[in-house]
């Protein structure tokens, strides 16, 4: 099958034959119909995280279960899924106190695995490795979706909607009428906008510096823009809110500047929470008198400490209702073999998600 790989930092994937092992007896190998693609695969490819290449990135997928291990349940030949990075063990401490995102049993790997035989193994990142036309994934990382939802709108549940929506509802605990931020709306970003607005906040303002993206924040429950680029943002905040500080500000880049004056946007018992991934060596200065004094929480969370079973389902569901706008998200489809125009694409102002299709006979 073909894979996107990436075999060096700060340049395009190279798309090669490569070999994929057959599902283990708890895994699927599912057609990769749609892979949208998220923030931390450039963050990857960038080296933020200090991963060396060759890898293979891509973990916002939907598809169909081509091959199910024999210990599958639940998931047969054919069914249409969405696929989490998420990877838990359902039993451990972590996972019983509703934080499968730390499980600290994840089942590990029995099949799958990519190799070529010029490199041999080959890193699978995440966990998914949907820059590839299948990917072998443990059956407790898929959920079936219906048959009317499309491949594309699915594929976002997989990381951007879940980490977004579960930060704002599950970790912010945004209540009725509060006053929320969500300080740079990206993929993360734009889903805590839509949870807050379902959640009944009455104030959500949106910090960004793309301009051109002012609209689709509205449109997704936004009631107010701030361009941080325009001036005092803390000053803007306060002035938008009747002078008052914010009840929540929720942080969808991994920046410390960005976490630093987000907890200047709060009010005296606010809280602030981290939903984007900073990067290994980004430090924050934090006057932690004024953290403990004026009693401001600093939350951290990974994937909006989201529980798929639950989530995704939930989910789903408020998307048939209307609720959750995922078509509009996404701004660009782009052919698998123009992985990497799609990459420059999501990289551009104005761009929302991007979304890579695949086509497979009989799907
Ligand atoms: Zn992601
Ligand atoms: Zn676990």
């Amino acid at each position: 099958m073909k894979a996107a790989i990436c075999r060096s930092l700060n340049s395009p994937l190279s798309i090669e034959d490569v070999e994929l092992g057959p599902p283990g007896k708890d895994e699927v190998r599912l057609n990769v119909a749609a892979c949208s693609i998220c923030h931390s695969d450039l963050s990857f490819m960038r080296g933020d995280w200090g991963r060396n290449p060759p890898f293979l990135l891509g973990h916002e997928i939907a598809g169909v279960v081509e091959t199910a291990g024999q210990n599958v349940t639940g998931l047969t030949v054919g069914d249409r899924v969405v696929a989490t990075l998420i990877k838990s063990c359902g039993h451990c401490a972590c996972c019983e106190d509703n934080l499968e995102v730390l499980c600290t049993t994840p089942p590990p790997a029995d099949g799958g695995g990519i190799s070529t035989p010029e490199d041999g193994a080959i890193d699978v990142l995440m966990n998914t490795g949907g820059f590839a036309e299948q990917v072998v994934v443990h059956q407790r990382q898929c959920i079936i979706i219906p048959d009317e939802m499309s491949f594309e709108a699915a594929s976002l549940l997989g990381c951007g909607v879940i980490t977004g929506y579960c930060a704002a509802t599950r970790v912010g605990k945004i209540k009725p009428g509060e006053s929320v931020a969500v300080a740079g709306v990206g993929g993360v970003g734009i889903n805590a906008i839509q949870a807050a607005r379902i959640a009944g906040a009455e104030t959500i303002l949106a910090i960004d510096t793309d301009s051109s993206k002012e609209a689709l924040f509205r449109e997704m429950g936004a009631t107010g823009y701030i361009n941080p680029l325009e001036g005092d943002a803390i000053k803007a905040v306060h002035e938008a809110n009747n002078g008052q500080g914010l009840d929540i500000v929720l942080v969808g880049v991994g920046s410390s500047r960005v976490i630093e004056n987000a907890i200047g946007m709060i009010r005296s018992g606010g809280r602030v929470v981290i939903m984007g991934m900073p990067a290994s060596d980004d430090l924050a200065t934090l006057d932690l008198g004024v953290l403990a004094n004026d009693a401001k929480s600093l939350i951290g969370t990974k994937m909006g400490s989201a529980m798929i079973r639950e989530d995704i389902p939930k989910l789903i569901e408020l998307y048939q209702q209307g609720e959750i706008h995922l078509d509009s998200l996404i701004s660009h489809r782009y052919p698998f073999d123009d992985i990497n125009t799609a990459i420059e694409t999501a990289l551009k102002p104005g761009s929302s998600r991007v979304v890579i299709l695949f086509d497979h006979e009989g799907t």
